[in-house]
């Protein structure tokens, strides 16, 4: 070919691709803001703000999250996460639960034009009206009501807005997704009975009476199932996984996928990467053996399993970065879901400060928009896309409110 015209195709095409990228750029930040973002699970409360980090000021390096990174990232609203471990037992879980939520409470008072509280549907449409980040409480394990029904009213009444039957933990009346996994080898927590007894199955018609969202994270199946059958609204899964992509007790069976759609229910998707990509758990494992007596004296300082991960995760950075798989993976998880019950059946709970490790381009609250970017070029409408960031969310939160 003459070089005038290889010149001249190579000037079409760049044209054609800077044409492109000034059409799609603003077409994907357009839709992003003016979509009603939902994020359903985020925990820098426990991890972060009862640690003394204050999320006014910029945490970027140290957290997931900061008031400006939630505005960068678009997020309208931010359910945060009111969680204690199966360490706080009776006579002190409760009474945490209550202080994180004070201290929720502080920081939005502190912060009148940036936030506000939002209890029910009417507040969150003021919030985006108002373009302030609406922020929402959910209770992240039953075993902070205590076995006390009157605490649940308390939680709700305080502006909690869904309560995770289970943690890791089983309580005397609901068995955890934990628990049921390793039930026949009794260990490590054996538990008498799988599922929901007479007062889990009180708590949630309870939690339906005050409208209240039952999450179904972190629960075993048989309470999943006992939890479905009994309520008569839709329910939630807050930050799980597909357990096909990712087998872990904590992601979802397909039979169990199929349920929330026949519920009407929502699956919120979990960032992280051990619950993504089923690769990561054998290359952590490498990753935690290298560094086996850092590992081993941590734990002899009494520090929780959990957050070890994290620790060397910001120890060794680049050993970690390695580690993090693309951001395509969450969007498989998606599709799989989608491709079963439909896109009226998805949304984000990112679990941001609540793990170690996202996928690339995920780095924190402010990287949201990548997702929608990733949504347009898989092909799914604005209509969908809507739906997922927000919309679904919308859709179960009117239907279970009072
Ligand atoms: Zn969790």
């Amino acid at each position: 070919m003459h070089l005038s015209s290889i010149s001249f195709f190579r000037f079409l095409f760049t044209t054609l691709v800077l044409l492109t990228c000034s059409l799609w750029l603003p077409a994907q930040k357009n839709l992003h803001e003016k979509s009603i973002v939902v994020d359903t699970h985020n925990d820098v409360l426990s991890s972060a703000t009862l640690k003394g980090l204050n999320i006014e000021e910029d945490l970027s390096g140290k957290t997931h999250s900061d008031l400006e990174r939630f505005r960068r990232g678009g997020i309208d609203i931010q359910i945060f996460s009111i969680f204690c471990d199966e360490r706080f037992g009776k006579g002190a879980a409760f009474a945490h639960a209550l202080r994180e939520i004070d201290s929720l409470d502080a920081i939005v008072a502190r912060n009148p034009r940036k936030m506000m509280l939002v209890n029910s549907p009417a507040d969150l449409r003021m919030a985006v009206r108002k373009k302030k980040l609406g922020a929402m409480k959910g209770v992240e394990g039953g075993h902070m009501i205590e076995d006390k029904m009157e605490y649940l009213d308390s939680l709700y009444h305080r502006g909690a807005r869904y309560l995770t039957l289970t943690w890791n933990n089983s309580t005397s009346w609901a068995s955890s997704a934990w628990d049921e996994t390793y039930y026949d080898r009794q260990q490590p927590t054996p538990i008498e009975k799988k599922g929901l007894n007479d007062f889990g199955k009180q708590v949630v018609r309870r939690m339906n009476e005050l409208g209240m969202m039952i999450d179904l994270s972190h629960v075993g199946e048989q309470t999943f199932n006992d939890a479905i059958a009994v309520s008569t609204k839709p329910v939630i899964v807050s930050h799980s996984c597909v357990y096909a992509l990712c087998p872990v007790p904590r992601n979802l069976k397909d039979e169990q996928i199929r349920t929330i759609g026949k519920n009407g229910g929502v699956i919120f998707l979990n960032f992280y990467a051990g619950f993504l990509d089923s690769t990561y758990n054998r290359n952590k494992a490498d990753f935690i053996n290298k560094h086996q007596p850092i590992v081993d004296s941590l734990l002899q300082q009494k520090m929780p399993a959990y957050e070890i991960d994290g620790y060397l995760s910001n120890r060794f950075p680049e050993e970690a970065e390695a580690l993090r798989p693309s951001m395509n993976i969450l969007l498989d998880h998606l599709d799989y879901i989608v491709r079963m019950i439909g896109v009226d059946h998805v949304g984000l709970g990112s679990d941001f400060d609540g793990i170690e490790l996202a996928p690339q381009d995920l780095d924190g609250v402010e990287d949201m928009p990548n997702i929608t970017s990733a949504l347009l070029v898989r092909g799914y409408s604005r209509q969908d896309i809507r739906k997922i960031l927000g919309g679904n969310f919308i859709r179960v939160f009117k239907a279970v409110s009072k």
